[in-house]
């Protein structure tokens, strides 16, 4: 008998759901990350009493009932709704693309005369075989909402100008004909109050977690503890990359206490020219509409990604997209260990999505 019945690596969402879930079936566990903190990338941590989202902004939504009922048995949520603004060189524009845009870019008041308009511009431009990012963009949107909202942007999202990008990036473009800035289209949406430190906290309360072990360092040893592994790390480091790399985009933050109490009078603020080096600005109080009489706000630059980097988004192309399954086909014949989460499987996964899988697959372990 070995001393624990799971050792958990990784104390991130999926992490954190499975230990909640083995410890209510009466499972011993422990969890380690090589962080130094719990939470994994949806740590948020208090400065000037501002809850600091410190891997990236994170507004939880979904559609999911019964992954809402689970998420609010650990915090209270609140009534915060996603509704970014892009600034193009000074001049506002509400996102996702709806009325109030159009209204701001054409003056256009009704819908009959925005798609209108977009229909205008599409058939001028004359493209009917996109060849590249922005020929895909320009017929679906037009020629002006491209060039203000999208190609600065998505230039600096992939480091390269949308006339050297693939066309499928973009299968279609969301496009609204309404008075709505709702950015998500979710039944249930909001932050937990306090911050999701707290909210992980709470799933892992009574369950051991040491901080600061790299299980990969130490694997043997951390093996002989327990009787299964539950594996979230990066799926090719675990096989010590022996068929290569994954890729990933990254990104950076460069977050900074600003002795304002509101500086840009909204959460989240794209900048979507191509001249600012930045893609976003993030004034983390306004997800939970603080008063506190300083800010801290993030700039975050969209970055090529290098071994040892923090990975962030995984590649989704061919290539990648191999290599995952060669290492899957590892993965699946590795005795003892469950590999789950965003790294453990290369794959964006949003909050909600970890929640739904780390449950499923906790209850087939379970069972
Ligand atoms: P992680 O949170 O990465 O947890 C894995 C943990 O494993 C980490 O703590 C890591 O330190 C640890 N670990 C790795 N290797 C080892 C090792 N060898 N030894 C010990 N520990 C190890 N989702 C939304 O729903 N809404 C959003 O607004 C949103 N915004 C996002 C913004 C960005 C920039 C990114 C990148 C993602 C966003 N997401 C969002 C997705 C969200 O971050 C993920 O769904 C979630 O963090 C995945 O949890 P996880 O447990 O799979 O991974």
């Amino acid at each position: 008998m070995k001393q624990y019945d799971y050792l958990i690596v990784g104390a991130g969402l999926f992490g954190a759901v499975f230990a909640h879930e083995a410890k209510k079936a009466g499972k011993k566990c422990l969890v380690i990350d090589k962080r130094d903190h719990i939470a994994g990338n949806i740590y948020t941590e208090n400065v000037e009493g501002i809850n600091v989202h410190r891997y990236g902004a994170h507004i939880f939504h979904t559609n999911n009932k019964a992954v809402w009922q689970y998420v609010n048995q650990f915090a209270e949520f609140n009534r915060y709704t996603n509704s970014p603004v892009a600034n193009y060189h000074g001049q506002i524009y509400n996102l996702p693309f709806n009325m109030n845009t159009f209204n701001k870019m054409w003056g256009v008041v009704t819908p009959a005369e925005a798609k209108a308009k977009i229909e205008e511009q599409k058939a001028a431009a004359g493209i009917t075989d996109p060849q590249n990012l922005e020929e895909q963009a320009i017929s679906l949107v037009g020629t002006d909402i491209y060039e203000k909202l999208i190609k600065g942007y998505t230039g600096k999202q992939w480091g390269r100008p949308c006339t050297e990008l693939p066309a499928f990036i973009i299968k279609r473009l969301p496009v609204r004909f309404t008075y709505d800035d709702n950015y998500f289209n979710a039944l249930y949406q909001g932050i937990p109050n306090g911050g999701y430190t707290a909210m992980v906290e709470k799933m892992l309360a009574g369950t051991e977690v040491r901080l600061n072990v790299d299980y990969l360092d130490d694997k043997a040893a951390l093996d002989a503890l327990a009787e299964k592994v539950v594996y979230t790390g990066p799926v090719d480091a675990y096989f010590g990359y022996r068929l290569g790399a994954l890729q990933y985009r990254s990104v950076r933050f460069e977050t900074e206490v600003l002795d304002t109490d509101n500086y840009q009078g909204n959460a989240v603020v794209n900048y979507t020219d191509a001249e600012t080096p930045y893609t976003r600005i993030i004034e983390h109080k306004h997800f939970e509409f603080g008063t506190q009489p300083k800010t801290v706000i993030s700039r975050e630059y969209s970055a090529e990604w290098k071994k040892g980097d923090e990975p962030y988004y995984p590649v989704n192309d061919e290539k990648n997209g191999a290599l995952y399954a060669q290492y899957k086909a590892l993965a699946d014949a590795e005795p003892g260990v469950i590999f789950g989460g965003r790294l453990g499987e290369y794959k964006y996964y949003d909050m909600d999505k970890v929640i739904e899988v780390a449950l499923d697959v906790a209850a087939k372990e379970l069972a």
